[in-house]
């Protein structure tokens, strides 16, 4: 898999992660939130997560 320069990601459990390198390895990701007004970035989920 190649990863993503432009996709930053420390979420290493996700199938779609680089596993040497923090990086995600998709082309683009969606974000989106599990809140109805999300405030911090806490309230923020990467939608693409697909658990490895
Ligand atoms: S899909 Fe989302 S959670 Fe998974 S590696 Fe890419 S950016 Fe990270």
């Amino acid at each position: 898999m190649d990863m993503n320069k432009s996709i930053k990601c420390m979420v290493e459990s996700c199938q779609h992660h680089a596993n040497a390198a923090n990086y995600c390895c998709l082309d683009c990701i969606t974000v989106g939130t599990h809140e109805c007004n999300p405030s911090v970035d806490q309230c923020t989920d990467c939608m693409s997560f697909k658990k490895k």
